[in-house]
Order: C-alpha cells, then sequence, then structure tokens
C-alpha cells in the first residue's frame, strides 16, 4: 500500500510531480538522509510518464558508445542540444538502467540479450522497451521504491505559490480547496510540460495527460529562473488520427523501428520513417498540404502507417498495448494500415539547468520535461524517460546537499 501522511509544514526538499523526475529527484535527496516531500496534482500516477510505451534509450549495444549516443542526440536536435547536458545524460545512461533493473524494472529481452530497436535519428539500435509499456513500468517500480523507504507522496496537492524570502522557499499548496503552506530548504520542479494547455487553447490533439499545464515554470519565472527554447513544442510524428477512441495516441514509434512505413494516398512511401521526429512530421504535414495525403472518414489529413509491415510473430510482444487500443476500436493494424498525422506531444525547452538541475535561481532544481537544454529544439524519442532518471537523481542529490 502507498504510504499516506500529514503534508508537514516544512522539508528540507520539497519535490514537485510524481512523473518520473520527481519520483527519481525523491529518492534520491531522500538517499542522502535529507527530509523529503512530494506534492503532485491529481492522483501519483497521472502523469505523462506512466503513458511512455515507447522505451528508453542507452548505449548497451556492444558497438554503441556514450560518445555514439550523444553524437546522435546532438545531430537529432540540429546542434541546438547543450553538449555539456548531453554528455552527462548519454554517460549516466548505462548506469541508470542498471539501477532501474535494481528497483525491479524488467527490460524486454531476446535471444541476444536487451531486445534494442532503433528509434528516430538513432545510428544504431539502443532502445530499450519493456514490451510497449515502459513509462509505466518504470514509474511503478519507482513509486514501490518510495514506498518500500517510507517516503510519502501527497496526491491532489497542487503548488499554486512559491516565493523566497531569506534564501528559503515557502510553496503554497493547494489540497482538495485548502491552502496549505511549507518552508522547504530547496524545491525541485518535476512537474512536467505545458502540452495539454497548449493543445487545449489551440483547439488541436495531444498526446500529454490533464495535468501538462506548465503553471510551475510561470512560478519559476516570476521567481527570476531563466527559460530556454521554450517556444519548441514538438509534434509526434505518428499520432492516431482515426477512430476515433485513437484520434491524439501516440503510436509507439516502435512501430517503425520494427517495420511500419508511411504511404500517401497512391501507397507510396515518401521519406525515411526513423528520421529524426521533426523531420518525420513535417513530411506527413507536406505530404498532406500538397495534396498527396488521405483524409479520414471525419475529414481529417492523414497518411497511412503501415503497421501490416510489422512481424505478426514479434507484433504481440513488442506493441502489445497499441494492438489492443485498436483492436478494441475495430481496426486490426495488423491486417490493415491505420491513419495517422502528427500530434501536438513534448515541451523541448524549459527551464534552463546546469549538469546538477540547478536553475538560475538558487535552490531552485528543474528535472523532466520541465528543463531546456538537454534535447535542444527537437527531443529525439527515448531520451526523455532516461533525462527523468540521469537529471533527477541529480537535483534531488544536489538539492539535499
Ligand atoms: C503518450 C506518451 C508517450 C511517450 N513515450 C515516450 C517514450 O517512449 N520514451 C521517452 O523517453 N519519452 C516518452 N514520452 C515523453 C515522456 O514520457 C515525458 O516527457 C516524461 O515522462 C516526463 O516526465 P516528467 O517527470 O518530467 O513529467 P510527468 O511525467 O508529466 O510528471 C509531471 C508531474 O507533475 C505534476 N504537476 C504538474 N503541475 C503541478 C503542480 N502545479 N503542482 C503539483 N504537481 C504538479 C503532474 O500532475 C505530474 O504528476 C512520452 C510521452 C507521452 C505523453
Amino acid at each position: 500500500m502507498p504510504v499516506v501522511s500529514d503534508l508537514p509544514g516544512r522539508a528540507d526538499v520539497l519535490v514537485i510531480g510524481s512523473g518520473g523526475a520527481g519520483l527519481a529527484a525523491a529518492w534520491a535527496a531522500a538517499d542522502t538522509g535529507a527530509d523529503v516531500v512530494l506534492v503532485t496534482k491529481g492522483s501519483r500516477a497521472s502523469c505523462n510518464t506512466g503513458m511512455a510505451h515507447g522505451g528508453i534509450q542507452a548505449a548497451v549495444h556492444p558497438d554503441d558508445s556514450p560518445d555514439r549516443h550523444a553524437r546522435d542526440v546532438l545531430d537529432s536536435s540540429h546542434g541546438t542540444a547543450d553538449p555539456e547536458l548531453v554528455s552527462v545524460l548519454t554517460s549516466e545512461a548505462p548506469e541508470a538502467i542498471a539501477w532501474l533493473e535494481s528497483i525491479g524494472v524488467e527490460f524486454s529481452r531476446d535471444a541476444g540479450g536487451y531486445r534494442l530497436a532503433r528509434c528516430g535519428g538513432a545510428s544504431i539500435p539502443r532502445l530499450l522497451q519493456v514490451g510497449d509499456r515502459t513509462g509505466h513500468a518504470i514509474a511503478k517500480a519507482l513509486r514501490a521504491e518510495l514506498d518500500r523507504r517510507g517516503i510519502a507522496i501527497h496526491d491532489h496537492t497542487a503548488l499554486v505559490g512559491l516565493e523566497r524570502p531569506n534564501g528559503h522557499f515557502e510553496a503554497r499548496l493547494s489540497q482538495g480547496g485548502d491552502e496549505r503552506r511549507l518552508d522547504a530548504g530547496a524545491v525541485v520542479l518535476a512537474a512536467g510540460g505545458r502540452c495539454y494547455k497548449e493543445a487545449h487553447d489551440a483547439g488541436i490533439l495531444t498526446t500529454n495527460q490533464p495535468g501538462s499545464t506548465g503553471e510551475a515554470t510561470t512560478l519559476a519565472r516570476a521567481l527570476g529562473a531563466e527559460v530556454r527554447d521554450y517556444d519548441a513544442l514538438q509534434h509526434h510524428p505518428t499520432g492516431g488520427a482515426w477512430p476515433p477512441p485513437l484520434q491524439g495516441f501516440s503510436i509507439p514509434e516502435t512501430c517503425r523501428s520494427y517495420g511500419a512505413t508511411l504511404r500517401n494516398a497512391a501507397g507510396e512511401r515518401f521519406c525515411d520513417e526513423l528520421a529524426p521526429r521533426d523531420t518525420v512530421a513535417a513530411a506527413i504535414v507536406r505530404e498532406c498540404e500538397e495534396g498527396r495525403g488521405l483524409t479520414t472518414p471525419d475529414g481529417r489529413p492523414a497518411v497511412h502507417l503501415d503497421t501490416t509491415a510489422i512481424d505478426p510473430e514479434i507484433a504481440g510482444e513488442v506493441i502489445p498495448t497499441m494492438l489492443r487500443r485498436y483492436r478494441a476500436a475495430g481496426v486490426d493494424p495488423l491486417h490493415e494500415p491505420i491513419f495517422t498525422y502528427p500530434v501536438l506531444h513534448y515541451q523541448n525547452g524549459g527551464l534552463r539547468i546546469d549538469g546538477h538541475g540547478r536553475t538560475t535561481v538558487a535552490g531552485l532544481f528543474a528535472a523532466g520535461e520541465i528543463s531546456g537544454g538537454v534535447h535542444g529544439r527537437n527531443r529525439m524519442m527515448g531520451n526523455s524517460l532516461l533525462d527523468c532518471v540521469v537529471f533527477g537523481r541529480r537535483a534531488g542529490r544536489t538539492a539535499a546537499a
């Protein structure tokens, strides 16, 4: 059972958000002996991390290396990512995987060891997976680890105000309509991105959960925290376009890793399906705008993702959730191509951080999707879960120190 306790009035480290970054930060801060409070505005399982199905990157293949991983990140970001942050991300990745395994995450394996997929922009197969529920497996293991250590997660507790008088933080927290105050020596913001709000305001589809609204960033900016690449929002190239229950669903990039191809109305391929995300998304949009696309039964632009090319022998292992979702909606992706179109997915930029998750405000830390620099203006798939684990732990540890 999860640990539940009353919200205390003070903490050494206050962590905001129960996604991968917040859970990892709370774990690391508590591991140094600090008194940690983790609050999250919805239920503890409500976060983008739990919905991440594709996988997590790490250079574990014998022909791979952290340097090669870093080159792929920098190339996919078109040179906009921060090389120092990228070096931290990729060099700590293999150890991050080992740590996740030590707390119970079981990555998929085949006869050759880890089952590795090649994701968009990668020069070698590097993506570890837990079926197609990698984020769920990671978040679940992290929550269990916090429970084991007696670190409480305060659900339905939203950060609504943050001030920094005399070198410490005063947080205003809204808990079921009641306002509470908490004093903290340091604060780790791991509140995710803002794509749900952006999509809602623009009337477009998004893969994100409703908690992705970005107010923690607004509070940090009011304290003087700098952001970078904040305007750079990422569209997932293959969003679900039809049938209606799958509109906004992020069709795992691993479908393309395992052979699915993009086809226009004439049935022709029109791009490298494993190019960086922005390149693939732009190719789909161009195909539709120039009249070579398809139209869904409800009139939306789309192209086909020919998922019938995926080997049925492995499909049940590598994309079980995706198959189940589509089949429940009356479409069998192994027998017919599916309609797809880019959908708002990820906040590439965010609060400026250094290699230890420090923002430009003393004592204020950030990790995960809320931060900027690790992915530049175009994130590679599989590096966000990694970012959460690597920078979440770093931010938590340094905040505690
Ligand atoms: C459908 C989908 C599939 C994806 N697939 C992959 C993948 O395969 N591989 C990969 O690497 N990445 C993937 N991503 C991206 C990745 O999952 C996320 O970017 C990452 O998990 C974000 O983690 P986080 O901890 O920063 O934020 P989140 O997991 O979004 O957690 C943020 C938390 O902060 C809380 N919060 C927000 N505001 C407040 C507030 N004011 N007060 C208190 N709490 C607050 C939220 O409720 C939530 O608990 C995917 C994303 C989606 C949506």
